[in-house]
């Protein structure tokens, strides 16, 4: 509110700066480097990509990084806007004016994601049940299963379903307000209003509207005030049928903290869940998903990956990706071999599902010789901060949790004390050789007992 212009530019580009000592040079060159600032308003940055293939990349890998880190820096919430527009460089000046990329006829939705559709939805017997229940809910908001619940493991299509829903609906019935939200958001945004004592602008906000989609719950727990406001909204909405829909990592009775009239609530409608996928669905996810990038992958490559990635789509997608970054760069044809020789450091890491923070506490409190409740005690000496801040670090690198959920496992930290550990990890790395190494191998340790649980 203070800030009459809103020039963003010194925060993106401090936020690049940043994001760039966290990554390899050849990362950095394959993806950050192609963004280039285009402008800023109030609350958001535009920002220029070279392809639509690029976009893709950039919007999975590091939206959410650069959103968070853009807050960070800013200490305001500021959404990224991308376009596409060919350019060769963050150096070349601008040529054509930008495309918006929205569809004919229809604005596009803030918070919703229009690669997410049913349309490129694949569907196999892992998410038949979730698929069908959500394409009911889109075309009878309200009136369909009411609330859904879908639930599944991480990278399994939970936010694309969701998303598909809002999509279908801001295209079907054009009035109707829609909000997606991820838990973790909301809950900031929550705090934000206490802080700043606009509780009523938040309790309006969520109570006012059509559909509710709230992605990823299980990262509301603990936050008693939280699930308070929620609940109400809840009610509000539902008496009022509108449309409510949740996405859970677990099935909601598992919610530890969560009180059981609320679960009860939540769970009241219809639940799903999203399994892994099946062989013959992950070879038609891929398989779908390149010839959209319309570049020609052999169906023995794609065998391949489908036999090498078994339980997670985003890590099928990101196989994928090596190899659209390795054709682009280093334009040669993908065969069977280069693929090989390509994805065999992400065919042999353990797949991410099986790392939880359960196992990240106890290969780091087992090697530094503290116990398990030490990492989350509210002492801060240093034989204690030192182990904790490095448990904090390997979590955000290895695992998909959020910086809040992140501090909640560890003693009801708030998520910039987080940041501010890994932060603090890295910076120490960087002179301390024997610091970087003891992460390697805690990290190596860490996989190993996570293969073996
Ligand atoms: P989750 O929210 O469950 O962690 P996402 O919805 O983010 O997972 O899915 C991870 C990635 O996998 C997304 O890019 C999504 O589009 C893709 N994906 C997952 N399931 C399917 C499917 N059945 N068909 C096509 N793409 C899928
Ligand atoms: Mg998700």
């Amino acid at each position: 509110m203070s800030d009459s212009v809103h020039d963003y530019s010194a925060v993106w580009h401090k936020t690049i700066a940043a994001l760039r000592r966290e990554i390899s040079d050849a990362e950095y060159m394959m993806w950050l480097n192609k963004l280039i600032y285009e402008n800023s308003a109030e609350g958001r940055i535009t920002v220029c990509v070279p392809s639509k293939l690029v976009l893709e990349e950039i919007s999975r890998r590091y939206s959410q990084t650069l959103e968070e880190r853009l807050q960070e820096l800013s200490g305001k919430k500021i959404s990224l806007e991308f376009i596409v527009r060919k350019h060769s460089g963050p150096q070349e000046k601008k040529e054509a004016p930008p495309v918006v990329e929205t569809k004919k006829g229809i604005t596009k939705h803030s918070q919703l994601n229009e690669r997410y559709t049913f349309e490129n939805f694949i569907i196999g017997e892992s998410n038949t049940f979730a698929a069908n229940a959500a394409i009911a809910v889109a075309k009878n908001p309200g009136k369909a299963y009411n609330p859904l619940l879908i639930y599944g493991g991480v990278g399994l299509g939970k936010t694309h379903l969701v998303q598909a829903i809002g999509n279908a609906i801001h295209k079907n019935f054009e009035e109707k307000k829609i909000i997606y939200v991820t838990a973790e958001s909301f809950t900031n945004e929550f705090v934000a209003h206490i802080r700043e004592n606009t509780p009523h602008r938040f309790t309006n906000k969520y109570r006012n509207a059509d559909v509710l989609l709230l992605d990823d719950i299980h990262f509301l727990q603990k936050t008693e005030r939280t699930l308070e406001e929620l609940f109400h909204t809840f009610n509000a909405l539902h008496q009022n049928n509108k449309a409510i829909v949740f996405t859970c990592d677990r099935p909601i009775a598992e919610l530890k903290y969560m009180e059981d009239r609320i679960k009860s609530r939540f769970g009241q409608g219809l639940t799903t869940n999203i399994q892994s996928p099946s062989y013959e669905t992950r070879f038609a996810i891929l398989k779908k998903k390149a010839d959209s990038l319309s570049l020609a992958i052999p169906d023995e490559v794609i065998d391949l990956i489908c036999n090498n990635i078994t339980t997670n789509v985003r890590a099928l997608e990101a196989a994928l990706s090596t190899l659209v970054g390795y054709a682009e760069l280093v334009s040669k044809k993908i065969t069977l071999e280069t693929a090989q020789a390509q994805l065999r450091d992400q065919f042999s890491a353990p797949q991410q599902n099986n790392v939880t923070i359960d196992i990240i506490k106890r290969t780091v409190a087992d090697y530094y010789g503290i116990s398990l409740g030490d990492l989350s005690a509210k002492k801060k000496t240093k034989a204690l901060s030192d182990p904790r801040q490095v448990a904090m670090y390997i979590t955000r690198e290895i695992t998909e949790y959020a910086l809040t959920e992140i501090g909640q496992e560890f003693g009801g930290r708030d998520h910039s004390t987080v940041l501010h550990a890994c932060d603090k990890i890295k910076n120490k790395m960087k002179t301390a050789p024997a610091l970087e190494s003891r992460i390697q191998s805690l990290i190596h340790q860490i996989k190993e007992n996570s293969v073996k649980a």
